[in-house]
């Protein structure tokens, strides 16, 4: 693999709201220079916002710098296509292809969990490391894998997603009762995913589930680490259902080591936990941690845009 480090790199991370713009001078390194809200409904709107917001950032660097984009969505490696249901303006479009045209020059692009990814399997927690999965525990599940460096574009762009696909196990014993696993509709027409009780989400439906209690991540995370009984509980069984696919991932993969990014990862002991229970059930036994919080939570998108745009 060619790392070109010299040269500059703009990279673009693209949510729903909003498009974080900034330049790396170094792969890993991203200054941001501009936030601008997302054109959601228009492409031609999209590519005018792209356009201004090179021109505007443009002077100091070479005029054929490529761009890295990172974005919410899939992203097809057989078509190019996008499929971000929160910005329906990518709908049909090669992102890649025609922003190349269109910008005059190179435009790579992945989807935000794989460039987290990459973030960390070349800058972060994974340095180093030959079998990286990158897992997102955000609002719902996602997760990418980076394998020697290379990012792993699966069919249609789906390598990692753990987070969909019904779980396999329907009840859960729970300080000596044995409680219903809610089946839940998943966002992608299944029932039963895991991204409907793997992520903060998730945490809320589940404590809801169990003890008719409408509250927040934050408040039942709070709880847990109090000692709640009700809270306890719930992460328990938080616990419990998202250890096992995580296992069966690791056990798959082969996984070196597992990143976690998304806003779950900011709590430590809850990652802690969540590391010890998957440790307890691998084949192979890890005597090091194995699932820890990413060195790059909240920039993964633009961290890895700066790696991407840099591979060949
Ligand atoms: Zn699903």
């Amino acid at each position: 693999m060619m790392v070109n480090t010299g040269t500059a790199v703009f990279c673009a991370d693209i949510g729903g709201s909003f498009i974080k713009f900034g330049l790396s001078r170094q792969q890993g390194e991203v200054t941001v220079l501009a936030k601008v809200a997302t054109p959601t409904q228009s492409w031609d709107e999209f590519v005018l916002a792209m356009q201004m917001l090179l021109n505007e950032h443009g002077a100091e660097v070479a005029a054929d710098a490529p761009l890295a984009i990172s974005t919410a969505g899939l992203v097809s490696p057989q078509s190019g296509e996008v499929m971000a249901t929160n910005i329906p303006s990518f709908a049909g479009h090669n992102l890649a292809a025609e922003l190349t045209q269109i910008l005059k020059r190179k435009v790579s692009v992945a989807n935000d969990a794989d460039c987290f990814a990459l973030a960390e399997a070349h800058v972060g927690e994974g340095l180093g490391l030959p079998i990286v999965v990158g897992i997102i525990l955000g609002t719902g599940v996602g997760g990418g894998l980076v394998f020697n460096g290379q990012l792993v574009r699966g069919h249609g762009g789906v390598t990692g997603e753990w987070g969909h696909g019904a779980i396999t196990r329907t009840e859960l014993l729970l300080d000596n009762k044995l409680v219903r696993v809610p089946r839940l509709l998943c966002g992608c027409g299944q029932s039963g995913c895991l991204d409907m009780l793997g992520g903060a989400r998730g945490i809320e439906r589940l404590h809801f589930e169990l003890h008719q209690q409408t509250l927040t991540s934050h408040q039942i995370i709070e709880g847990w680490q109090a000692g709640s009984f009700q809270a306890v509980q719930t992460l328990n069984a938080w616990l419990a259902l998202v250890s096992e696919p995580l296992t069966l991932m690791v056990n798959i993969l082969g996984a070196t080591r597992v990143v976690v990014g998304g806003g779950l990862a900011s709590v430590i002991p809850l990652i802690a936990a969540l590391d010890q229970r998957v440790r307890e059930s691998t084949l192979h036994k890890y005597p090091q941690p194995l699932v820890v919080p990413g060195k790059f939570v909240n920039q993964g998108g633009l961290v890895g845009a700066s790696v991407l745009g840099r591979q060949r």
